[in-house]
């Protein structure tokens, strides 16, 4: 592609707004006569794609923009940058680890924190842990089980666990730093594909397909027309992510979170506000009439009773104390011996509680040692 030109063929214009007048007898002319080519757009950015441009000898009616989109790709796909990059400009939370100098860690905790839980919950859990670690290796010098006391009642517990070994590796292999490359990150224990992009898109802007929850919903209703994905995540999805991620890292890395964000406040699981999302003309899902759900039964929610909320109140009792705890005191927290005795034992072979000897337990790695 030539350097000063952005996907769609458009001259780029760097970030200022600009009036372009394309030949109307050119080949660009015929590829971007769709008539949201006539003036496409109020904003511009680095990828040059949606700077304000005019056509001056078509005059298409304006009507006829939804059959363009949906015959041109690239054109498409350049409306929807444009479109949720400033919905995104203009409606974004401001959070803590979004702040320009909140740092690579920042964002690996907040992404550790944010998997299957709502900022909501996620944002005081957040604060406190950044004030008592602040870095990988002030984390990394309290023992484990300081980390799983910390988490509260955050959910998923293991995660405690994973951000401390990946806070010990980091350390160990990385001084301390958190690592750029994506490759790097993959390797740290506990990240995963989507934590290595998502810390090397936020933190480090590069290009790289993000993919969550929101992100799939997002892409499930906007290009598939179906209400939601997959229940795990395919080589499909991917495709599609990457086909509609933008060319410039600082771009993609913003798209992506842009992205995220919709699927967070408005194209929610239960009740999308298609009356104001950005992209509402543009959804196949909407477009088709919002057709019902009929894939394969999504996973519930259902808390009270299983062994996870068994485990959650034994964990409480550890957390509670930094003394070791007697079987007794874990006996009265569940009438069940059967699901409690279940549920400790998944503790321990996950690594969540420590016996330190038959009838006694501790959170791993003992009390924090003292200074
Ligand atoms: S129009 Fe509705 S369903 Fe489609 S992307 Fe927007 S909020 Fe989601």
């Amino acid at each position: 592609m030539d350097e000063g030109r952005g996907p769609t063929g458009l001259r780029r214009e760097g970030t200022k707004q600009t009036l372009r007048e394309i030949n109307p007898r050119s080949e660009q002319h015929r590829r971007t006569s769709g008539p949201f080519f006539h003036i496409i757009g109020l904003i511009s950015h680095p990828d040059g794609f949606a700077g304000p441009f005019r056509l001056p000898h078509c005059d298409l009616p304006c009507a006829t923009i939804d059959t363009a989109m949906n015959t041109d790709t690239t054109l498409r796909t350049a409306v929807l940058h444009r479109e949720i990059l400033a919905w995104y400009a203009a409606n974004a939370r401001e959070l803590p680890w979004r702040e320009p100098d909140a740092g690579a860690w920042a964002v690996m905790v907040s992404e550790f924190m944010l998997q299957q839980t709502p900022v909501k919950r996620v944002l005081p859990r957040y604060t406190a842990w950044m004030e008592r670690w602040p870095t990988p290796a002030a984390l990394a010098a309290d023992p484990p089980g300081e980390a799983v006391r910390a988490w509260e009642r955050l959910g998923y517990p293991r995660r405690a666990l994973r951000l401390h070994a990946a806070a010990t590796a980091i350390v160990e292999q990385h001084g301390g730093r958190v690592p750029t490359g994506h490759a790097e990150l993959l390797a740290l224990p506990g990240v995963g594909e989507y934590t290595a992009a998502a810390v090397a898109s936020f933190a480090h802007r590069q290009r790289h397909v993000v993919l969550d929850t929101n992100v799939r919903r997002v892409f499930a209703r906007l290009v598939d027309g179906n209400e939601f994905p997959p229940t795990a995540t395919t080589a499909a999805e991917r495709r599609t992510a990457g086909g509609l991620l933008p060319e410039h890292p600082e771009t993609a890395a913003t798209w992506g979170v842009a992205v995220m964000e919709l699927g967070a406040l408005v194209c929610t699981a239960r009740s999308p506000e298609c009356g104001r999302c950005p992209v509402a003309a543009h959804c196949g899902w909407r477009l088709a009439g919002s057709p019902a759900y009929t894939g394969p039964p999504r996973r519930g929610q259902s808390y009270a009773g299983t062994d996870r909320q068994v485990r959650g109140k034994l964990l409480a009792v550890l957390r509670a104390t930094r003394d070791e705890v007697p079987q007794q005191a874990l006996d009265a927290v569940w009438p069940d011996a059967v699901q409690r005795a279940r549920a400790l034992d998944g503790l321990v072979a996950d690594g969540l509680v420590e016996p330190v000897e038959p009838g006694v337990y501790r959170l791993p790695g003992g009390p924090r040692a003292e200074p």
